[in-house]
């Protein structure tokens, strides 16, 4: 995929940390997979991935943490 920042760079598959921020907790996903531009590092995360990611997070905002930080786990 060409990237939508820089229109140079190729994407590449890799990980990205990924922090959300929500009611005052600070959610950290490290080992999110995504797509990363070799030429400006732009990261694309894919919907399916953003979508759960925010699913968690409102999880441990419902838990009242504060600061979590996890790695990203695909649920099976
Ligand atoms: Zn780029």
């Amino acid at each position: 995929m060409k990237c939508m920042i820089c229109k140079h760079g190729e994407t590449k598959k890799g990980t990205a940390t990924v922090t959300l921020e929500k009611g005052g907790s600070t959610i950290v996903f490290k080992e999110v997979p995504a797509h990363i531009c070799d030429n400006c590092g732009e990261k694309y995360i894919d919907d399916s991935v953003t979508k759960e990611l925010l699913k968690k997070a409102r999880e441990i905002v419902e838990n009242g943490v504060e600061v979590d930080i996890r790695k990203y786990e695909t649920a099976a």
